[in-house]
């Protein structure tokens, strides 16, 4: 493209493709001083088991505080800091705030969980890896009360790097669960191969919901967990149609604008302030 252009022999990236790579060193550059300033923050959106309606953790999510450019959403940061030096200390960072969070908020709720979400790329970085699991054990974290989230892309992308961590972390008391399950390629075989707690269906497939079939790509992927003896999270639900429809089918947790928008740490502590206290060992299907 450089002989091409013509116009300058030294030129070796076409206009569009050094734009590109000004945004990136731009985001890179960003993410490098928002750390340093502090400009990131965890929004926090509940998940509620549905069958009687209690929240029963929260999934953070990160946010972006931007002093010009205002509040940049993840997708806009994320792919881009992937294959950088930079996932791992934004990784450690949500890590670690979250924990923080999570140990105030079982305080006020024992047995609550909090789920991050981990990039593919972070799980080839072994000071993350690690940094989780000494982080687990310094704090003091609860078992089964930090909750990772690794999208079904990029554990069969990472799969070899992918079991040993998760079976590392399994051991350590956290829970481990399947994002986005269902928009990947993966065979079923791997999901056998992986120390995995549960599946966050896609929220495309909760838009897809027809009221009163049984037929839906939900239910076939929630007989598929049951068989399995794997929990459900059903993504973005949106609608009171689509809560009872899912209800109906069986039981699990949900997680949706419809339920609970994502929200401040100091606003589902109130929320949680005028919940009646749901103990741990409520059963959550009814006793026949
Ligand atoms: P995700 O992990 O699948 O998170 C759920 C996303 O869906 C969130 O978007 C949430 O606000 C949105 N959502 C929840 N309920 C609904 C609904 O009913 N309808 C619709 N249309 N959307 C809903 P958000 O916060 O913009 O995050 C987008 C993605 O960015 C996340 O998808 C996750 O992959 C990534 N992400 C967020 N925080 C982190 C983080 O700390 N680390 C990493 N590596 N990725 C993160
Ligand atoms: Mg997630
Ligand atoms: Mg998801
Ligand atoms: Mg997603």
């Amino acid at each position: 493209a450089a002989k091409q252009s013509g116009r300058n022999q030294y030129a070796f990236f076409s206009p569009r493709m050094n734009q590109q790579l000004q945004q990136r060193i731009e985001v890179l550059q960003g993410v490098h001083t928002a750390l340093e300033q502090g400009q990131f923050y965890l929004d926090y959106q509940p998940i509620l088991d549905l069958a009687d309606g209690r929240i029963r953790g929260a999934e953070a999510l990160l946010r972006w505080q931007h002093p010009e450019r205002g509040l940049i959403p993840p997708g806009q940061f994320i792919p881009t800091i992937e294959d950088s030096d930079l996932i791992g200390p934004v990784t450690e960072w949500v890590a670690r705030q979250a924990v923080q969070d999570l140990l105030l908020l079982q305080q006020q709720q024992p047995g609550f969980a909090v789920s991050i979400n981990i990039s593919g790329a972070a799980l080839h970085q072994k000071t993350t890896r690690d940094f989780l699991i000494k982080l687990k054990q310094s704090q003091r974290v609860p078992d089964n009360g930090l909750h990772v989230e690794l999208t079904e892309t990029s554990m069969m992308r990472h799969l070899d790097d992918c079991r040993q961590t998760l079976q590392q972390w399994k051991e350590t008391g956290i829970n481990i669960w399947v994002d986005d399950f269902g928009t990947g390629y993966s065979s079923l075989s791997y999901l056998h191969q992986l120390p995995i707690d549960g599946l966050k269906i896609d929220r495309s497939f909760v838009r897809e919901l027809k009221p009163g079939s049984n037929s839906s790509l939900v239910a076939t992927i929630m007989t598929l967990a049951d068989m399995m003896q794997l929990k459900v999270v059903t993504e973005g639900i949106e609608t009171r149609d689509q809560r009872d429809c899912i209800t109906r089918l069986g039981p699990c947790f949900g997680q949706g604008f419809g339920l609970y928008r994502p929200m401040s740490l100091a606003a589902l502590q109130a929320l949680l302030e005028r919940e009646p206290s749901a103990p741990d060992d409520t059963p959550t299907r009814p006793q026949p």
